[in-house]
């Protein structure tokens, strides 16, 4: 196929991105092509911002649809949601098939909102592996239009949950893709330096990436990102390590900052933040004025370190909304980082599109020649309209396969 008039990368000169054997085989200006030229499977996208599938690189799609059972989260916090959630696992709620159901119908709202690959952390405390089994399975399913990472994530711990260490290190021999981890949530703060040091030798064993949920705790004192950036950059894994949420470093003063900083850039890790989340789960009952409980994702970009916009949470104990609605969770991630300057808005579609890509090790997430054909026709003009319009996906491509399309939004004025 064809998509014929399209912008890409805020261009004036409009393109046309020709599709074969699910690649993009050739970028040519649309001003080139001769009148007659017309395919019966060309797409018009009249101006339209052609950008790459976005990625989603942090998401819980087994704990997606599942608030309010077996009870609401009264208080709204984190540890009355992870309490929640160990209830679920004891009493009976947790069910393969069931939450492959609620899982597929989060990943298939994703898709809509323009998402072509999808990292989710799957709680492996269970002795049941109801999770991780309905994940590999729908991982299998989907391959068609989305292609699912499974992160072993212990949700209750390693060394604080009675055989974590056995039960990840099933979970990575039964076909998870990356190792996951918590070590804030360890007995002890020697016990989470521990943790992630035998976290990455599971990863060095399977040859695995890492993706640990880093410092997701309004607590100042809570620093094991520099646990993890010494551990990257001593094994040469800083590529494939992911620093999820890492919260604290909102609390961090100027002066340990001053000195992290320079370490993570120079350890080559990755993060991954989940705005919207956060800011409802962190500074939750905090005087005034309440902390915002973000990593300082200006800072991190200005350090040249990649960062990834989330989702995090779809309805679950957790956080109640969640859309898997990329655009939205970017909007909210440029607001909280006080990044809607020209040249900031110019770049931030990379924060849901190339840069997730990375985390997620995939090549070639452009709109170049040669490139795979996972693209995304998008209802707007620039990056820009984009953010500010929320603009719907008119047409999401996978591998050069049209996955799903909409007309765009057509409103009638009767004054
Ligand atoms: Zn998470």
């Amino acid at each position: 196929m064809r998509i014929i008039n399209a912008q890409v990368k805020n261009n004036a000169e409009l393109v046309d991105i020709t599709i074969e054997g699910g690649r993009i085989s050739t970028i040519t200006p649309s001003a080139l092509r001769s009148e007659e030229d017309s395919r019966a499977d060309d797409y018009d996208a009249d101006g339209r911002l052609v950008t790459p599938q976005f990625v989603e690189a942090h998401i819980h799609l087994d704990y997606a649809n599942t608030a309010g059972v077996p009870r609401e989260n009264a208080s709204g916090t984190l540890f009355e949601a992870i309490d929640i959630w160990a209830d679920r696992k004891t009493q009976g709620f947790h069910v393969k098939e069931d939450i492959k159901a609620k899982a597929l119908q989060a990943a298939r709202r994703a898709a809509e909102h323009g998402a072509g690959f999808i990292r989710t952390h799957v709680d492996v405390t269970d002795p049941t592996f109801a999770g991780f089994e309905a994940l590999a399975e729908l991982r299998d399913e989907v391959r068609e239009w989305c292609d699912i990472q499974i992160v072993a994530f212990p949700q209750n711990g390693i060394f604080a949950y009675e055989g974590g260490q056995k039960l990840i290190s099933d979970a990575m021999s039964a076909g998870a893709d990356v190792v996951g981890g918590i070590p804030h949530l360890e007995p002890t703060r020697d016990d989470g330096v521990e943790s992630v040091k035998w976290l990455f030798d599971l990863a060095e064993k399977h040859s695995a990436p890492i993706d640990i949920h880093t410092d997701e705790i309004d607590d100042p004192h809570s620093r094991f990102v520099e646990v993890l950036a010494a551990e990257a950059a001593k094994r040469d894994m800083g590529e494939q390590t992911v620093v999820s949420h890492s919260v604290a470093m909102g609390y961090y003063s100027p002066g340990y900052m001053a000195r992290l900083l320079p370490k993570l850039a120079a350890s080559k890790v990755r993060f991954a933040v989940c705005p919207n989340e956060n800011l409802h789960l962190q500074g939750l009952g905090f005087q005034n004025p309440v902390p915002r409980g973000v990593a300082p994702v200006k800072q991190l970009t200005e350090w040249g370190i990649p960062v990834s916009f989330c989702q995090d949470s779809m309805n679950d104990p957790f956080y109640p909304m969640g859309d898997g609605d990329l655009l939205r969770i970017l909007d909210s991630g440029l607001h909280v980082s006080h990044m809607l300057t020209a040249d900031h808005l110019k770049n931030a579609l990379s924060f849901i599109t190339t840069n997730p890509a990375g985390n997620l090790g995939i090549d070639n997430h452009e709109i170049t020649e040669n490139a795979p054909a996972n693209l995304l026709v998008l209802d707007a003009h620039s990056t820009k309209e984009a953010i500010q319009r929320k603009a719907s996906v008119l047409l999401s491509i996978h591998r050069g396969k049209k996955v799903l399309s909409r007309k765009p939004e057509q409103v009638n004025w009767n004054v």
